[in-house]
């Protein structure tokens, strides 16, 4: 079989193989990268699959788009997937994914680290330096950097919002020094991202190896299919659909699951949870579609994103086309997305009730963006049947000390990683909001 090749959903730049789109990261004409064929997993694999630790399922599905040597993947892949993946009862047959066991403690840790092995493979016959830019609301950056920190031959700079990161999210950035640069910068999420994205467009900057590692890298999105498929392997019985709850903000998340759901795997429903950036939302239950600008800085603060830079590849995969701009160029089978998927916004009051509730119900403590995928989940359910359902939480509470003790009056436990924080020296610049700076600071560097 001929190797999967990558588009552009811009389709102005031809397209590539998977070493090609993991490295740039974002096409030339400024699409992102999707598989021009998403095959279909075997029976075999699918009946396999129950025995299969984590980081064999990863095998089994990554095999598809990215062709390396058996031994070499399976490597990387035992070496990214060292950590637990609790799937939490909550009743019946509903279940809290807890997808915060890695370094960092936000679900960006799958991801980061299988995309960060898969550059260093690549890379390590070249002789120039890579930079990775990237540009976060807060877990990105901390993913990112710790799975990229050390790697020889890779530099990383992060830029995030001096005001929308919690403290620990920031020490996660800014205490690994060596090859590792955050940058503050004033002004919001958005901000950072269009600074990156025009920085990708700049042909001043061509003779500097940019790439990406935000959720428009394909290399990122790719991994993100495998916890759908583990919490199947783990929970489903005789192939039952289930119901996947997904907090949101870039929906690179989302789109994993919806890979996951064409590659085979039962999906019944997708229920897509934003916060009060309910552009997505409103878009599917009114029509048209209007990004949050500037965009609104909630509780769940790495879901605060106006503009879902993934939204292309979704419209794409329902026969539409959304610019990079979020403009749109043909509207998708909306019916059809409909019948997928099932999007609610969630305020900060409704999320502190979630967490008080899930807590007092049932001893299940949650953080702000688990919260709110629960709460959708809840809305969904008062209004579909529904058997198996997961609801993912994405972050660790102990990130996020301050909003649980005074919603639920307890301390969270800490996650080893947090603690560790503590007695760090931390090691950062502070930046204006100007794309002009930002660039004599990045040829400088
Ligand atoms: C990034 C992030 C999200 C949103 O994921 P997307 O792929 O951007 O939709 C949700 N929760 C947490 C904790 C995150 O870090």
């Amino acid at each position: 079989m001929e190797d999967i090749k990558f588009f552009s959903t811009n389709g102005k730049s031809k397209s590539v193989l998977f070493k090609e789109a993991l490295l740039k990261g974002q096409a030339p004409d400024l699409g992102l990268y999707m598989p021009e064929y998403i095959p279909t997993l075997s029976t075999k694999f699918f009946n396999d699959i129950k025995k299969m630790d984590y980081w064999e399922i990863a095998y089994q599905v990554l095999k598809q788009f990215v062709k390396i040597p058996e031994m070499k993947l399976k490597n990387i892949l035992q070496d990214a997937y060292d950590f637990e993946i609790p799937l939490e009862k909550v009743y019946d047959k509903k279940y809290i994914m807890r997808l915060d066991r890695g370094p960092t403690c936000s679900f960006k840790d799958f991801a980061a680290r299988t995309m960060a092995r898969l550059m260093k493979y690549y890379l390590q016959n070249e002789n120039h330096e890579l930079i990775i830019l990237t540009a976060t609301s807060g877990d990105t950056g901390s993913a990112v950097a710790n799975a990229f920190h050390n790697l020889e031959g890779i530099k990383v700079v992060v830029l995030f919002p001096e005001k929308e990161v919690s403290e620990n999210q920031r020490k996660q950035m800014t205490t690994l020094g060596n090859n590792i640069f955050p940058l503050s910068v004033d002004g919001k999420f958005d901000d950072c991202q269009a600074i990156v994205k025009r920085a990708f467009a700049d042909s001043d900057l061509s003779e500097l190896k940019l790439s990406s590692a935000n959720s428009i890298n394909i290399g990122r999105l790719l991994p993100q299919t495998i916890y759908y498929f583990y919490a199947y392997s783990r929970l489903a019985e005789n192939n039952e659909k289930i119901v996947f709850s997904i907090p949101s903000g870039n929906f690179g998340d989302m789109m994993g699951g919806i890979l996951a759901k064409k590659m085979g795997l039962p999906i019944a429903k997708f229920i897509i949870a934003t916060n009060e950036n309910d552009e997505f939302p409103s878009f599917l239950n009114g029509g048209s579609y209007r990004p949050i600008v500037p965009s609104k800085a909630c509780i769940s603060n790495a879901m605060n994103v106006g503009h879902p830079s993934n939204l292309a590849r979704l419209f794409n995969f329902y026969d539409g086309e959304m610019d990079e701009k979020g403009n749109t160029i043909k509207q998708p089978k909306i019916d059809k997305m409909r019948n997928d998927i099932f999007s609610v916004s969630v305020s900060d009051d409704e999320t502190r009730e979630t967490i008080r509730d899930i807590y007092k119900k049932y001893n299940v403590v949650l953080e702000p963006h688990g919260a709110t995928g629960w709460n959708g989940l809840e809305r969904y359910l008062k209004e579909e049947e529904a058997s198996l359902c997961v609801s993912l939480e994405t972050a660790h509470p102990s990130k996020f000390p301050e909003e649980i003790e005074n919603t639920i009056g307890i301390k969270p436990q800490l996650a080893k990683a947090i603690s560790e924080l503590k007695n760090k020296v931390e090691k950062y610049e502070k930046i204006s909001n100007d794309y002009d700076i930002f660039k004599e600071w990045l040829l400088r560097m």
